[in-house]
């Protein structure tokens, strides 16, 4: 028998990775959350941490000393973490807490001078290795990027993902990968590069008009591409390009290379040539392949590009919004009959009725992210997420809130809204229309273009703060074309404060989703994506506004009418004729009446 076969309990594991640590002579190891690719979303293959700790949310890192094991996670994981550490012999970092250091400040204080830490350098973006390179070496502490202990403990690690790759077509791609090449390779030359190096799958998709099926929610593949003036060579799984669409491809100077075949190309690059990489979006791991070079660092030039949608894109999302905007109309129909018919309805029967009415609309592809379906307290934790073993049933009075988003081949979508079941209080009430107030600051705002959007977060929180209130998370995130729900650079957000590129144009797709969380109590979101579009030209420059381009009631039931202002009842009724007018043509019958109902003018 394979005695590594039998690790089975994170206590097992966390004992073998410590023999590990001591056969390759080094002190400590530091296991993140990621991939060679930096992404939302990690195939099995990269899930190390997950595997070894137990804790299998989606952010946290581990690290591990001969008499030390910590888990680093943030507040949304602290519940979910501390319960499934037990036993484990982890303790839970909290991180952002007050009394706990960070894990950089944790090492540098508990490790001896001379000691080394092992981390997998693939998985390491170079920015946050050069941050623990720094911070070590002041404590004379040494970081090891080219060994991955974890590997040689984990027998059955699984593979890579196998999914095939398909081309994004018109009329859903609205540019063509020529036009795409052009634009990154002028950026490319206007750097001073020879060389661009592309890790992050969603540019890649991006660039050649290509998506794929290999993690979940995230349309992209597994792949790596360098990019000179005259071809670009994609590093992918032999087999998960189609022939013909390879011949596609080569028309556009694409030249297919092994995934595994980077290191020795990157090595290949003459001396002193110029790459051109994005230091938070390139692993420390693949550039080591690659001394020789000269480091260009700058945002991937395709972050901009993509991050403002097109006139045909622009159509596309709002034809996609209105098939899922139909989709949850159906939803809530069958949501109310089934509650006034006293069914018993959990959180999982929402996602699970939620997403099967997805699934019958045109154009659609998956699920954009994991459902949040959370009544009252469970509403109360904005990354929560209903499983088989730990649900509510909907049921008495409260808050239902419903956070969830769809891939269509004309666009990405999220969108939450939150419901009343029963009865909800007076206080309830009030929050609501505070959050609603807040949604509609931001969706009439109007600024000059190339405002920092973490300014326009202060816009959206004004009529929260006002009343004392306020909530913990950003107010919007850009939003891909197909892509990733979770893009940049845009960020509306106080944390993005003093970011490059962070500057709001016109084209750019971003969610408004201000919120307020009683902990233990209840939890309210209303989430809609909004357009940014031109809206007046003076001696002062261009100004743009917020096309509101969701197109799903917002529910007026929990509405307190008195604390509106006349313009936010006229913002209210006015979203609400478009929404009626928009979906109208895509639902009947019970969907339909719905839709009439929750679309009357207050
Ligand atoms: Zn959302
Ligand atoms: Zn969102």
């Amino acid at each position: 028998m394979n005695p590594l076969s039998s690790l089975d309990t994170p206590a097992q594991r966390l004992a073998a990775l410590r023999g590990q640590l001591a056969l390759s002579g080094v002190q400590a190891c530091l296991i993140p959350t990621a991939d060679p690719h930096l992404s939302e979303y990690l195939p099995e293959h990269w899930m190390a941490r997950a595997w070894l700790s137990g804790f299998d949310g989606s952010a946290g890192s581990l690290l591990v000393t001969a008499d030390f094991a910590g888990l680093w996670t943030d507040s949304r994981y602290w519940v979910q973490a501390e319960a499934q550490l037990q036993g484990s012999g982890i303790a839970l970092m909290r991180a952002g807490a007050h009394d706990v250091p960070d894990m950089l400040g944790w090492a540098s204080e508990h490790l001896k001078p001379g000691a080394r830490v092992a981390v997998d350098g693939r998985v390491l973006d170079r920015a946050a290795a050069l941050r623990w390179q720094a911070g070590l070496e002041a404590a004379g502490v040494a970081l090891v990027l080219d060994q991955d202990p974890v590997d040689a403990i984990w027998a059955e690690r699984p593979g890579l993902p196998t999914a095939p790759v398909f081309e994004h077509l018109p009329p859903h791609a609205c540019r063509t990968r020529a036009d795409n090449l052009a634009a990154v390779r002028a950026a490319m030359l206007a750097h001073g590069a020879q060389h661009h190096l592309l890790s992050s799958l969603d540019d890649i998709c991006w660039l050649l008009n290509l998506r794929g099926s290999d993690v979940d929610y995230n349309p992209v593949f597994l792949a790596h591409a360098l990019l000179d003036a005259q071809q670009l060579r994609l590093y992918v799984a032999p087999g998960k390009v189609p022939d013909a669409l390879a011949t596609r491809l080569a028309a556009d100077g694409v030249v297919l290379r092994d995934y595994a075949g980077l290191a020795a190309d990157l090595a290949g690059l003459p001396a002193g040539t110029g790459l051109l990489v994005d230091p938070a979006r390139v692993t420390a791991g693949t550039l080591a392949h690659a001394p020789q070079v000269r480091l260009i660092e700058a945002i991937n030039p395709s972050q901009l590009c993509k991050s403002v949608k097109n006139a045909a894109e622009a159509d596309n999302i709002r034809a996609a919004m209105a098939q899922d905007g139909a989709a949850l109309c159906e939803f809530f129909a069958w949501f109310e009959a089934a509650q006034a018919a006293g069914e018993r309805i959990t959180e999982i029967d929402v996602d699970t009725h939620l997403s099967a009415a997805r699934a019958r609309r045109p154009g659609f592809v998956s699920l954009s992210f994991a459902t949040i379906a959370g009544f009252n307290a469970n509403g109360a934790m904005p990354h929560y997420r209903a499983t088989d073993t730990h649900h509510a049933v909907v049921r008495g009075d409260g808050l239902l809130l419903i956070d969830s988003g769809g891939q269509y081949l004309g666009g990405t979508t999220d969108i939450t809204r939150v419901v009343p079941v029963g009865t909800p209080s007076a206080a309830q009430r009030a929050d609501y229309t505070a959050v609603l107030q807040a949604h509609i600051a931001l969706a009439r705002a109007q600024f000059p273009e190339d405002t920092p959007s973490s300014v326009l977060d202060a816009l959206a929180r004004t009529p929260l703060w006002r009343r004392g209130l306020d909530y913990g998370h950003g107010t919007g995130h850009g939003v891909g074309y197909f892509l990733n729900v979770h893009e940049g650079p845009q960020s509306i957000s106080v944390r993005a404060q003093g970011r490059a590129h962070q500057d709001m144009k016109a084209g750019m797709l971003t969610s408004n989703e201000p919120g307020l969380y009683r902990d233990g109590q209840w939890g309210i979101r209303i989430e809609n994506l909004v357009l940014a579009v031109p809206a007046l030209q003076t001696a002062f420059g261009t100004f743009l506004a917020f096309e509101t381009v969701t197109l799903c009631p917002i529910d007026t039931r929990c509405v307190v009418r008195e604390l509106l202002s006349a313009d936010e009842l006229d913002w209210l009724n006015g979203y609400h004729e478009q929404v009626r007018a928009g979906l109208l043509p895509l639902v009947d019958s019970a969907a339909r009446d719905w839709l009439l109902a929750r679309t009357e003018p207050l």
